[in-house]
């Protein structure tokens, strides 16, 4: 297929629309039944289709129980979780508040979006998307792949600081693991050394691990699943995307956003989410300024029209219920954040949209 004719885009743009959905198909996938009865895809959708074949070299079938809990009861006792009031450090916030065992897959009905850059941090991007967030005060979660903060290479100890500088800046981090492999295709003893090896360079590094996890590739298994609960990890999925590894323009990242956000809610009446992206990209720190300013320009809309603004949060607890009783590993049920932080959170936003939206040089 020629990408540069016509019928060679629209196919290229296709193949990159069905890789941001398959977010939650290829989750549902690769997990199996073991979970929860999630959406699943219609078969009628060419581009689902095609997001469940780009998915099916992930399936790995049910994992025999027990074998990483084996594996992790041989190793040392976990290292210390968020500790991130240590001398030197700011951040006001710690993903030990949501240690519970449990699979966040991002979906709620509100308008509620939470922004999360995986694969980073990258000496050459990372530092502008940290101060576009600031700017626009914006709280997000980086899952950094720690391999990126080890060692004594110009490149990673640049990139060190820009770990910390993530937190300093107050923003959550997670692990994303040493370097990037998918898990369900490494044995008990490598997955282990990807997940606890991350640990050991995120606590020298940052001066505590984390508890938030996400799985390169968003590839799992009831084994890594366990692995994960053992080692006391809340894996974050996500529910948006916008295929920002694939395309070399934040347009196209834009665009993508938009169809990947509207079809989530036509289909699945999900209006916000975890919305995954990288921060490896220039075209995708570029793009956040374009979704940014596109919530913003719906806001001034859904104003007029007395509807839910567009709500950019950090607090990853607006998109799932509390595990209770339930076993650990269980993807969370969303959430129905509490009615009073909402309409308390709304008016503080209709407020702001009504100086915003009336302001003649936009944003
Ligand atoms: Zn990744």
């Amino acid at each position: 297929m020629d990408r540069s004719s016509p019928l060679g885009r629209r196919f290229a743009r296709g193949l990159l629309y069905a890789a941001a959905l398959a977010g939650g198909a290829l989750l549902a996938h690769v997990t199996g039944p073991a979970n929860k009865p999630s959406q699943p895809a219609s078969p009628a959708h060419a581009d689902i289709r095609l997001a469940q074949a780009l998915a099916a070299p992930l399936s790995l079938g049910p994992q025999p129980a027990g074998a990483s809990e084996r594996v992790a009861a041989a190793l040392p006792e976990a290292l210390a979780l968020d500790a991130p009031n240590a001398p030197g450090q700011l951040p006001t916030r710690s993903s030990a508040d949501y240690r519970d065992g449990l699979i966040i897959d991002g979906t709620t009905s509100h308008r509620l979006i939470l922004f999360s850059f995986d694969d980073g941090p990258d000496e050459r991007t990372t530092p502008l998307l940290l101060d576009r967030l600031d700017a626009v005060g914006v709280k997000a979660v980086f899952f950094l792949v720690a391999s990126r903060i080890a060692g004594n290479g110009a490149r990673e100890r640049v990139q060190a600081e820009l770990a910390k500088e993530i937190v300093a800046r107050g923003h959550l981090i997670g692990s994303h693991t040493v370097d990037h492999q998918q898990l369900p295709l490494l044995s008990d003893e490598d997955a282990l050394e990807q997940v606890a090896g991350a640990e050991a360079i995120f606590q020298r590094v940052v001066g505590f691990r984390p508890s938030l996890f996400r799985p390169p590739g968003g590839a799992r298994s009831g084994r890594i699943d366990e692995l994960l609960v053992s080692r006391h990890y809340t894996t974050v999925l996500w529910n948006l995307s916008a295929g920002d590894p694939q395309v070399r323009s934040a347009q196209d990242v834009f665009d993508t956003f938009v169809r990947v956000l509207e079809r989530r809610e036509r289909e699945n009446g999900e209006r916000g989410g975890v919305l995954l992206l990288h921060d490896t990209h220039a075209w995708t720190v570029d793009a956040f300024q374009l979704i940014w300013a596109e919530l913003w320009a719906r806001n001034c809309r859904l104003l007029a029209q007395g509807e839910e603004l567009y709500d950019v949060v950090s607090d990853l607890s607006f998109f799932y219920q509390p595990r209770g009783a339930a076993p650990a590993g269980f993807i969370a049920a969303p959430a129905e954040p509490d009615a009073a932080v909402l309409a308390e959170r709304q008016a503080r936003l209709r407020a702001e949209a009504r100086t915003r939206c009336n302001a003649s040089d936009g944003f």
